[in-house]
């Protein structure tokens, strides 16, 4: 088992940072609809499931902010108590 995939399907962990800093990329992830990391559905507006957007380290949070904020995303979409 392959400790940087959660997922046979999914992207190892350590490359969702790539990912991030590729809107084009991300896009067509978010468009086959399942988890970038575990291909869970449904996805947020970064290819992500609940679960694994949960996990986010505070750099990838950082680089998904603004997607996230561009595609106006809810209030439950965001971590709590990290404001701008
Ligand atoms: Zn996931």
């Amino acid at each position: 088992m392959d400790w940087n995939r959660l997922n046979r399907a999914g992207i190892p962990r350590g490359d969702l940072v790539s990912y991030l800093k590729s809107p084009v990329r991300l896009r067509l992830a978010r468009q086959r609809g399942s988890c970038l990391l575990c291909c869970a559905r449904p996805v947020n507006e970064i290819a992500l499931c609940a679960g694994c957007f949960a996990c986010l380290t505070d750099e990838e949070r950082r680089l998904a902010e603004p997607y996230l904020t561009a595609a106006g995303a809810t209030e439950d979409q965001r971590a709590p108590g990290r404001g701008a």
